[in-house]
């Protein structure tokens, strides 16, 4: 690979096994992943292939163990393939190296994890904050608290949140540096319901306000209403995918 090519695409039009579309956010084709273990191999991925287009908000839905998960690490650069191949835009993520995946991920990717993983001891500012200090083009904190409806909160520490105000702080966190893409895996599973739908009100706002394509793991079969795009799995094979012409707000899904 030339220095001058961090991400690996040169030669790409040579490449000839994809057909990549540039309006799309992600492409997935023939993705396969396995888990070398010592006594077995776990095929988490069994053949994935589908698109996201930019700007939509898909869900991805099925039975523990299916690949969800597998599938989120990979898109977001935390983890290798082990075969197919895996675009974010023009950027070919198949065969980055550790550095490159860290850099894609620092540049275009933000995360937001069931546990919402704030740092107990900085206020819901200062989290976002470490992030804002090293983004090359960030929001202000204030202002990322301030879209997920935080702005009266910002100065408390997250024992002091409730768990719905500490998700919507990690949202902050993740949404402060203008990711491209938001992965989100179970971001309403540790929530009782009210506060589940304030959090994806605020996942909603920011994929309407932004157009962050926004690709959130769920087991809660009405949260699928409120996005573009259902994305189910099955023993690490995509069974369905639903398109939905019509989406509800969140305040509107029954729990
Ligand atoms: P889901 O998110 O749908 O619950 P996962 O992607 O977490 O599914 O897991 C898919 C399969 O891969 C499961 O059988 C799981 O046990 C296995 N798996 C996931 N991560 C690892 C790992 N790091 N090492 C070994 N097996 C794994």
């Amino acid at each position: 690979m030339s220095s001058n090519d961090p991400f690996g695409t040169t030669g790409l039009a040579d490449a000839g096994s994809v057909t990549h579309t540039p309006r799309m956010a992600t492409s997935i084709r023939d993705l396969t992943k396995e888990y070398v273990l010592k006594s077995e191999t776990v095929r988490a991925l069994r053949g994935v292939s589908f698109d996201v287009p930019e700007g939509d908000y898909v869900a991805i839905m099925g039975p523990s163990g299916s690949g969800k998960s597998t599938l989120l690490n990979i898109l977001g650069g935390l983890d290798h393939v082990t075969d197919g191949q895996v675009w974010f835009r023009d950027l070919d993520l198949t065969d980055m190296s550790d550095r490159q995946l860290t850099r894609y991920r620092r540049d275009h990717v933000g995360f937001v994890f069931q546990y919402y993983n704030l740092v107990p001891s900085l206020t819901a500012r200062e989290n976002v904050q470490l992030v804002t200090d090293v983004a090359p083009d960030p929001m202000p904190a204030a202002e990322a608290l301030e879209l997920v409806g935080l702005s009266t909160r910002m100065d408390h520490f997250p024992s002091e949140l409730s768990g719905g105000e500490q998700q919507r702080g990690a949202i902050a966190r993740a949404i402060a540096k203008r990711p491209e893409i938001l992965l989100c895996d179970e971001p309403t599973g540790a929530l009782d319901s009210t506060t589940g739908v304030q959090v994806l009100e605020a996942l909603r706002d920011i994929n309407d306000r932004f157009g962050t394509t926004t690709v959130v793991i769920t087991h809660n079969a009405e949260i699928r209403r409120m996005a573009h795009r259902v994305i189910y799995f099955q023993d690490g094979k995509i069974s369905r995918i639903e398109e939905n012409d019509t989406l509800l707000a969140p305040s509107e899904i029954v729990w």
